[in-house]
């Protein structure tokens, strides 16, 4: 008999004492319309306050509530990793614990992971109850993310997504600390696609996400994906090397053909021109260097099979690293 779960919840919960309750029930109902087995994989990112003996008391009570509590507060992105981890479902969802994310777009989900796609994501086509300032700053944030990165991550889009078994697994084997998780997933491929909705608000509390965390998270973003940044460098070298130099000729021409040169000037501007061209595009050089070095530090697997047809491979022969299982 196959006992496996078929769906893992995952859900990170950070102070939602005023919620959870109300989230655990929408999710059950939702849950058990789909006549499948399926666990509520909570993670307790830390909370100071009741979050942890409300959710302990609901695992006793039923079977399919697990409770991962972390020793303190790690953050929303490696939260959501570590349910990932520990969850076993064939497919996995992820989703907030404050209903900004409606339950009942789990099922949408569900047939579309039927369907054969392995990634499934909800883009928000309107955000309701955040301020203005958090809405500009995300609509910029996405935008300039998917400017600095080849990697095709979704705008407009969180972590509440489900992702089938073997992305799970694929995401499991990477080992970065700095974790965007939903950048992640996208780097990790296979059949993807996106269904729409409009965020709500949060049921009751305040945001966990003060801008602190948000930069963090966006900076996260943007560096683990891009080394764009560190070529800037380069970049504004070679324009002050050239700009530097159409200058130089004015210099060159004031000192031989008027007297508008004070002595001692026409010198002292060639070299400030001449150097401050040569740092930038040798920080640039070194830039990329440590572009370089921060990609081999990063780990990430250098590829991911899909399938492969006729050639075997033995978990044995594989480089560790690129190594993937499923035929
Ligand atoms: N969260 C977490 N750890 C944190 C901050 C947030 O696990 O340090 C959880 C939080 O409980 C919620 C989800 O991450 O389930 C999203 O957080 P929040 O709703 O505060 O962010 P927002 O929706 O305002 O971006
Ligand atoms: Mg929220």
């Amino acid at each position: 008999m196959d006992t496996r779960i078929r769906y893992s919840i995952v859900v990170p919960v950070y102070n939602e004492e005023a919620v959870i309750h109300e989230t655990y029930r929408r999710l059950k109902t939702v849950m058990n319309r789909t006549g499948e087995t399926y666990e509520l994989l909570f993670v307790n990112d830390g909370s100071r306050d009741n979050t942890a003996a409300i959710l302990m008391e609901y695992s006793q009570l039923d079977d399919t509530v697990k409770l991962i509590d972390f020793s303190r507060n790690f953050g929303h992105q490696i939260a959501i990793t570590a349910g990932m981890d520990y969850s076993s479902g064939e497919a996995v969802v992820v989703i907030d614990a404050d209903l900004q994310d409606p339950p009942e777009l789990i099922l949408q989900m569900i047939s579309k992971w039927k369907e054969g796609f392995d990634v499934i994501y909800a883009k928000r086509t309107k955000r309701k109850g955040e301020t203005y300032f958090k809405k500009l700053t995300a609509r910029l944030f996405y935008r300039l993310l998917s400017a600095s990165t080849d990697i095709a991550i979704p705008i407009d889009t969180g972590d509440f997504r489900l992702l089938d078994r073997r992305v799970c697994d694929e995401m499991k084997r990477i080992p970065e600390s700095n974790r965007f998780v939903r950048g992640l997933v996208s780097w990790v491929g296979f059949r993807q696609t996106a269904i729409e909705y409009e965020r709500d608000e949060r049921l009751a509390g305040e945001t966990h996400y003060p801008l602190k965390k948000m930069l963090k998270l966006s900076l996260d973003g943007i560096t683990s994906f891009s080394y764009k940044p560190l070529k800037l460098a380069s970049y504004l070298g070679f324009i002050l090397s050239i700009s530097g130099f159409i200058y130089m000729l004015y210099v060159l021409y004031a000192k031989l053909f008027t007297d508008a040169a004070i002595p001692g000037w026409t010198s002292i501007t060639i070299i400030q021109l001449f150097f401050n061209g040569f740092i930038l595009i040798m920080l640039g050089i070194v830039g990329e260097y440590i572009g370089r070095i921060y990609d081999e530090t990063k780990g990430r697997p250098l590829y991911i099979v899909r399938k492969s047809y006729g050639v075997e491979m033995k978990d044995g022969d594989l480089n560790k690293r690129t190594g993937s299982r499923y035929e």
